[in-house]
């Protein structure tokens, strides 16, 4: 969604405050991450006047995870080792089946020897701090891990591009008949175009199935998302929607603190009725005992909740930037865009458009935001000069073949 998307965008490009609080966090050793790597749970450490993060390893997972590790050593692959531990039930930590992408991110991740290293996806030197908390594997258990993963690591020789290299697949569509279009390549893979899949599979009868320009296309799409989404004022715009989502998720923090106050107020008028009747005698304090007891520890349980989410409960605010800032912001993003892998790329188009749907001459952008100046979530753009009717290597003409 627009908040993960938003968050990394301000936490991991940019405003260089915000890098200097991290940075400073991680130069201590500190955990500046979201949620734990898988085998790890957070703790909270106190660090002058402030409660900081750091890791701990789990007892039950950890092992776990050291587990992956020694299958690897032993000579298990990513894709076994994923699925003996779907055999053996274990899950993930958002409680998912494991994959082979989740299996390797856990084999390449330093976290597991004790290392901490932040900054490696933005663009200033990353932070190394080995020893930050108690490693899970040896350093050199991890290097031959990778060593080995290194070893395995298919060579990828595609003559032709792979269908994830299309950067508007599962977004764009075809307006004539509804259904998708997908990625194409002619002339023994010297071109590349989006087609209608529906055309395609059952012919020019069922939809007449226009070639599409891979590349015109999505320059299109990229400037159109750079120039006219990543205006200062649409930046500001979602900047307040992040803080309001940040906002919603405080009141519910709040909430359950009422909650959890109510049900202590609660458990202290029950003990206090307990005492009385202990005091009055009208009760043996062999029979109120265990009552008392089961009370006392219940309360204690609803005190250490309200523990925990008083530290969530710190409020985490972005600053609504200066303008000066969000200039910097859109070049940074521009510079995402351009720089970014195909995966990054799409996941961030998908945060704001939700689909494309092409027909003769004309693009229908839908956005997922209400897009200023009109606060219209559709956008539609007449005229496009690189629609293409029939079979591209039949009818070549400078425009209508791009090579990629
Ligand atoms: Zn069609």
């Amino acid at each position: 969604g627009i908040i993960e998307v938003m968050d990394e965008f301000f936490s991991a490009n940019l405003a260089q405050d915000v890098i200097r609080g991290m940075k400073e966090n991680a130069m201590r050793g500190h955990f500046t991450g979201g949620k734990p790597p898988y085998g790890f749970r957070i703790e909270k450490v106190k660090d002058e006047h402030k409660l900081r993060s750091t890791l701990v390893p789990e007892t039950t997972l950890a092992p776990v995870a050291k587990r992956a590790f020694n299958m690897a050593i032993s000579g298990k692959g990513i894709k076994e080792i994923a699925k003996g531990f779907n055999n053996d039930g274990i899950i993930t930590a958002t409680g998912k089946k494991w994959t082979s992408t989740g299996i390797h991110s856990l084999l390449t991740n330093e976290v597991y020897t004790g290392t901490l290293v932040w900054g490696k996806r933005s663009n200033i030197q990353p932070i190394r701090i080995e020893n930050a908390w108690p490693a899970i594997v040896d350093r050199e258990t991890f290097l031959k891990v990778q060593a080995i993963l290194k070893s395995r690591a298919p060579k990828i020789i595609h003559p032709r591009r792979a269908v994830s290299d299309y950067l508007l697949s599962g977004i764009i569509k075809c307006g004539v008949c509804g259904k998708a279009m997908s990625g194409h390549s002619a002339k023994s893979g010297k071109f590349f175009y989006y087609r209608c899949s529906n055309a395609t599979k059952r012919g020019p009868s069922e939809c007449p199935g226009h070639w599409i320009p891979k590349s015109k296309i999505e320059g299109f799409i990229v400037d159109r998302i750079r120039s006219y989404i990543l205006t200062e004022e649409n930046l500001l715009e979602l900047a307040s929607i992040v803080n309001e989502e940040i906002d919603a998720s405080m009141n519910s923090v709040m909430e359950r603190q009422e909650t959890l106050e109510l049900q202590i107020s609660d458990a202290d008028s029950r003990l206090e009725h307990l005492y009385d009747a202990l005091e009055k005698g009208s009760f043996s304090s062999d029979e109120l005992a265990p009552r008392i007891r089961k009370l006392q520890e219940r309360k204690n349980g609803l005190l250490e909740k309200k523990c925990e989410i008083a530290v969530e409960a710190q409020p985490n605010f972005l600053e609504m930037p200066e303008l000066k800032v969000i200039q910097g912001y859109v070049e940074n993003l521009s510079s995402f865009l351009a720089s970014s892998s195909i995966v990054e790329k799409r996941g961030f188009l998908k945060s704001f458009v939700n689909e494309i749907i092409v027909v003769d001459g004309m693009i229908t952008i839908n956005y997922r935001l209400p897009m200023p100046p009109e606060n219209s979530e559709e956008e539609n753009i007449a005229v496009l000069p690189f629609i293409q009717h029939g079979r591209p290597y039949r009818s070549r003409t400078c425009d209508t073949l791009i090579k990629s």
